[in-house]
C-alpha cells in the first residue's frame, strides 16, 4: 500500500536579538508597504516596545530614505553587522551597504544570499520586535524567505483595488503553505479626502476588508491617502514619531494595539 509522504518540515533560523519578528508584506509594489512598516514600527515604539527595523525590499530599498539614515553600518569583526540607531530603533537595509544609484540587479540567489545575511548576520539587541519589510510579491524570493527564517506573523498591507487584491489572495496562500501565521489586512489608501471635504475612493472600496472575510483573517484597519504621511516619509521622520496624536498616527496606534496583543 502506497502511503502518502509527511508534509515538508522547514528548518525555520530565528533572527536572535529580538522576542518577535514580524513581517510587512504585500502583493504588489507601490501600495505603502514601506510607509505603513516604518510607521507601524515607531507606533509599536510608542507602545513601549524596542523595536528594529529590517528592509528586505533588496530591489527597492527604502529605509535609508524614510529615516535619513547616511551612516554606513560597522563590523568588528569582518563577520556580523552592528545595525544603525535612529530615534531609539535599530535599522539595517541592503540600501545602507550600496550606493543610493545602484540599480539593483540581482538574481534570485543573490538576493537569497543578501537576505540571510540580514537575517543571520546583523546583531540585533535586546528587541521586543523586529518589523521586517518584504520585497513585494510572491516570487521565490519572498517564498525562501519564509520557509527560512522564524517568523511570528505577518501583517499585508494592500490599496483596495482589485488589481491589488487578487495578488493579496495569492500571498495569503503563500503564507499558509508555509505555516506563517497571518495577523491582518490594512487597507491603505483607502480614502482621500479633499480641500472641499469630501472623501473620495479613488483605488475603491472596502475590497481590503472584504478579502480578509472571505478568507477569514482579522482586518486591521484602514488608513487614508494623506499628504502628511507622504510629506514625512519625504523628510525622513515617521509621522507615528514625529505626531503621535495627528489623526493618521492615531488609525496606527490602533493597528499597533491589535498587534501587540495578538502577540502576547
Ligand atoms: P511600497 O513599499 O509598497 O512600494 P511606499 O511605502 O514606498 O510603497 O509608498 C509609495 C509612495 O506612496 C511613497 O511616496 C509614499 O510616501 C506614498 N504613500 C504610501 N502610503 C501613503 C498614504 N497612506 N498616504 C499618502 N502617501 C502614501
Amino acid at each position: 500500500m502506497s502511503q502518502k509522504p509527511p508534509p515538508k518540515q522547514f528548518v525555520k533560523t530565528p533572527i536572535n536579538g529580538t522576542k518577535y519578528t514580524i513581517l510587512v508584506s504585500s502583493a504588489k509594489g507601490g501600495v505603502g508597504k514601506s510607509t505603513v512598516a516604518v510607521n507601524l514600527a515607531f507606533a509599536l515604539q510608542s507602545l513601549g516596545l524596542k523595536i528594529g527595523i529590517l528592509d528586505a525590499d533588496v530591489y527597492g530599498p527604502s529605509l535609508p530614505k524614510l529615516l535619513n539614515l547616511k551612516d554606513k553600518p560597522k563590523s568588528e569583526d569582518n563577520k556580523s553587522i552592528t545595525p544603525l540607531e535612529k530615534f531609539g530603533a535599530q535599522c539595517m537595509s541592503m540600501g545602507l551597504l550600496i550606493d543610493e544609484q545602484t540599480p539593483m540587479m540581482w538574481r534570485g540567489p543573490m538576493v537569497i544570499s543578501a537576505i540571510k545575511t540580514m537575517t543571520q548576520k546583523v546583531l540585533w539587541k535586546d528587541r521586543d520586535v523586529i518589523i521586517i519589510d518584504m520585497p513585494p510579491g510572491t516570487g521565490d524570493t519572498q517564498l525562501t524567505f519564509v520557509q527560512e527564517v522564524k517568523i511570528d506573523g505577518v501583517i499585508i498591507v494592500s490599496t483596495p483595488q482589485d488589481l491589488a487584491l487578487l495578488d493579496v489572495k495569492r500571498g495569503i496562500q503563500m503564507f499558509e503553505k508555509t505555516g506563517v501565521k497571518i495577523l491582518g489586512l490594512i487597507d491603505n489608501m483607502s480614502v482621500f479626502e479633499g480641500d472641499d471635504g469630501k472623501k473620495y475612493k479613488i483605488f475603491g472600496d472596502g475590497g481590503v476588508e472584504k478579502t480578509a472575510k472571505e478568507f477569514n483573517k482579522e482586518f486591521l484597519g484602514h488608513l487614508p491617502l494623506h499628504q502628511d504621511l507622504r510629506s514625512s516619509s519625504d523628510k525622513g521622520d515617521p509621522l507615528t514619531r514625529v505626531d503621535p496624536n495627528h489623526e493618521v498616527s492615531l488609525l496606527f496606534k490602533n493597528i499597533a494595539e491589535k498587534i501587540k496583543s495578538s502577540l502576547n
